[in-house]
């Protein structure tokens, strides 16, 4: 079964919704419709609801969610409130969220199941400090994500979520993993998921390469076979490389 590439800027804690309105006419302009790859933004929360205002053919996500619908969780999002905007897509397990807000895999597949259950998918992201890559630790880390962070998943939930290997040394750093590293991370996310819910779930999941994606290396990391898109930093803030990173893949 073909899968459809995603392609998603992860814009983090960048644009105000002036800047967000612009980008998004300026994509949309030069999107027709007929690409054969998804492509989308994951904005701040202050910029989604411009975003999906503007938004004909690009997806819009959010960049996280908190597990429980309401409460007592000052400065937190829920998902019926991301649901209500009209968000499609949701970054979960980032490595910055990991690493300075201490989200875990535990909450990780709270946070998918609940997703889920609005019908948003969630972009789970995953991957390896350098020490760890180092240590040779890669396959480790990228299992024992997987498994907490897909717990309590179906195997049709599993089939439609979006996975984003991102080595943390390659993120924001220009020091981009070599393909071959990041073809066999992906596969080795791919083989996981055959281990833990199956075949058919292994051949639709569609996993993505995050870290340090530009216009100029794109099209050796969609040529990989496990590759099925890219969740991109810096190079999606601007019209002109996001436009350069569309025609890279069209
Ligand atoms: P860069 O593309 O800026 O390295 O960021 C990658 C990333 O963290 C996307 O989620």
């Amino acid at each position: 079964m073909a899968r459809k590439p995603i392609i998603v800027g992860n814009w983090k804690m960048n644009k105000l919704r002036s800047e967000a309105e612009e980008f998004m006419k300026g994509i949309e302009a030069y999107l027709t419709g007929e690409e054969k790859a998804d492509y989308g933004i994951a904005a701040p929360f202050t910029c989604v609801d411009v975003c999906v205002k503007n938004a004909k053919h690009l997806i819009v996500g959010a960049e996280n969610c908190n597990q429980k619908d309401s409460g007592a969780f000052t400065g937190e999002v829920s998902v019926p409130m991301l649901e209500e905007i009209g968000i499609t897509y949701c970054i979960i397990g980032h490595s910055e969220r990991r690493t300075y807000y201490n989200e875990t895999n535990e909450a990780c597949a709270a946070k998918a199941k609940r997703l889920f259950a609005s019908n948003i998918t969630p972009i789970l992201c995953i991957g390896e400090t350098e020490a760890q890559y180092d240590a040779g630790e890669t396959a480790d880390v990228i299992k024992t994500q997987l498994h907490g962070s897909l717990a309590g998943l179906t195997a049709e939930e599993v089939s439609r979520i979006v996975i984003a290997y991102e080595p943390i040394w390659a993120i924001g750093t220009g020091k981009s993993a070599d393909k071959d590293i990041a073809e066999n991370c992906c596969k080795l996310v791919r083989d996981t998921v055959r281990e833990m819910y199956g075949e058919k779930a292994a051949e639709a999941v569609r996993v993505q390469y995050g870290g340090s994606v530009k216009p100029n290396n794109i099209a050796e990391y969609m040529a990989c076979p496990d590759i099925d898109g890219a969740l991109i930093g810096g190079a999606s803030l601007k019209v002109d490389s996001f436009i350069e990173i569309i025609d890279a893949t069209k």
